[in-house]
């Protein structure tokens, strides 16, 4: 399966499949041609999981070099960061070097900067290990975090190819599970009801995402379809790409008052879209039954609402959003499903809205 990404700045494509990892060394030769050397960046779960595998495959490449990081969130630090390009640096990599980012949406977003950066860029290639990445190894944003903020540090750097081999996924948590799929929900809601209405008939437990090869690879294709999509319509961010925070205006609130790594990035963003759903639904009218679509992700594990946090303490990173304007948040509604849209809205309204749907007296 293979998918073309089309943007203005490149062209490469995603490959999909069950044990595509198998043709690494071809796709490297097609769509990356010479290079001096490989280095892989991953984390320590994932290097316990699968390393072998995908170096199994990449012996007729020569010794890749390797470089493991700690897992998650806790590598995209300025430390990492340095520790990468030293390791770079001593393994004589060039500008003719490529570098394999072998993991989640952490090690994409960390291997993608050091690639951006490193002798002023140099190629490099996307092997997601989680459903998460579908959404953060498509697009080209790469970045590290600031103590003061998250992806504070990055910049535009499109892989040579993306290559998802689906029996890497077969080891994620549930919680891990979750967190992608609440990415892939996104991109149903933000695009077309009948991939929302796919989802909710072939996905009843979280489990059931890696039970079927051929509904995982389905959800896989039709999310970065959608994220394609809208990024080769506004690579850099100047319009449409902004419907792709649907759910993450209050998501990365909820996100960033827990501290990082206590809730998913998408079970936040589920809880934020929840919310989104909400305002959207009083709007517009439109038929749809949050209702239905609570008691789903409710069996599916998800929490629907944020744990003991007032409104108060949210707006403030609200309004600090990168997104937010004059002080109010920027919010992405549906004016039905599959047709979003910008709005602003006011303080009063969101914490409305809020203490109705969270029932919270504080
Ligand atoms: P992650 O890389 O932190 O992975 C989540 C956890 O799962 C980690 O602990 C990891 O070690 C583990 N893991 C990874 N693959 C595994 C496997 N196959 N089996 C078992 N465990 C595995 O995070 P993620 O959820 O994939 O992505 C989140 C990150 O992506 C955030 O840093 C976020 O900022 C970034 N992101 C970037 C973009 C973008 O456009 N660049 C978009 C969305 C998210
Ligand atoms: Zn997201």
């Amino acid at each position: 399966e293979k998918l073309q990404i089309l943007t203005e700045s490149k062209k490469y494509p995603v490959f999909i499949g069950e044990d595509s990892i198998q043709s690494i060394s071809e796709l490297l030769k097609d769509n990356v041609g010479a290079y001096s050397k490989l280095l892989i960046i991953t984390d320590e779960t994932v290097a316990s999981l699968h390393l072998e595998v995908l170096q199994s495959y990449l012996k007729e490449n020569g010794q890749a070099a390797v470089h493991i990081v700690p897992a998650g969130e806790s590598c995209k630090t300025f430390k990492v960061y340095e520790d990468c390009l030293s390791f770079a640096i001593q393994e004589g990599l060039d500008r003719k070097s490529v570098i394999i980012a072998f993991g989640g949406g952490a090690v994409g977003d960390l291997a993608g900067f050091v690639a951006a950066s490193f002798m002023r860029g140099i190629r490099f290639v996307q092997v997601p290990t989680t459903i998460l990445a579908h959404d953060s190894a498509v697009g080209g944003k790469v970045a590290i975090n600031h103590p003061l903020g998250k992806n504070m540090v990055g910049a535009f750097h499109q892989p040579e190819f993306v290559l998802y081999d689906i029996q890497f996924l077969q080891t994620l948590p549930a919680k891990e599970l979750r967190s992608g799929f609440a990415e892939a929900i996104k991109h149903a809601l933000i695009s077309d009801i009948s991939f929302y209405e796919y989802l909710k008939e072939n996905i009843t437990e979280i489990n059931d995402l890696i039970r079927n090869q051929d509904v995982l690879i389905y959800i896989l294709k039709k999310g970065i379809q959608v994220k394609a999509d809208i990024v080769e319509k506004d690579e850099k961010e100047a319009g449409v790409r902004a419907f792709l925070n649907f759910g993450h205006t209050l998501g990365h609130a909820i996100e960033a008052e827990a501290g990082y790594g206590t809730i998913t990035h998408g079970e936040a963003v589920m809880i934020g879209m929840v919310f989104a759903l909400k305002i959207s639904i009083e709007t517009y009218d439109i038929p749809f039954s949050l209702v239905d679509f609570i008691s789903w992700i409710r069996v599916l594990g998800y929490q629907i609402e944020p744990t003991q946090v007032s409104f108060e303490q949210l707006w403030q990173w609200m309004v600090r959003d990168k997104k937010a304007v004059q002080n109010n948040p920027v919010f992405v509604l549906l004016k039905e499903i599959g047709e979003p849209e910008l709005v602003k809205l006011d303080k009063t309204y969101l914490q409305k809205v809020y203490h109705e749907l969270f029932s919270l007296s504080n």
